[in-house]
């Protein structure tokens, strides 16, 4: 079986949180964040937008009166 060496330059990648340039290797376990922070931070902005379209929902149910017309 041949195991390849890590022997060559590793991968850069950009955190994608930050934009840090992180080497793709073990490094950085959290990769392709450069931390744990940076990977909570992205799950943060998940919520965020979850929270963003439930509000959006909210001011549309105001125009559901309008529909009381169509009765
Ligand atoms: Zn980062």
């Amino acid at each position: 079986m041949t195991v390849t060496k890590a022997n060559t330059t590793p991968r850069i990648m950009a955190c994608p949180t930050c934009k840090k340039s992180i080497e793709w290797s073990d490094k950085y376990p959290e990769r392709p964040f450069c931390s744990k922070r940076c990977q909570q931070i992205d799950f943060g902005d998940w919520a965020e937008e979850r929270n963003v379209i439930a509000g959006a929902d909210v001011t549309s149910g105001e125009g559901t009166d309008d529909f009381d017309e169509w009765d």
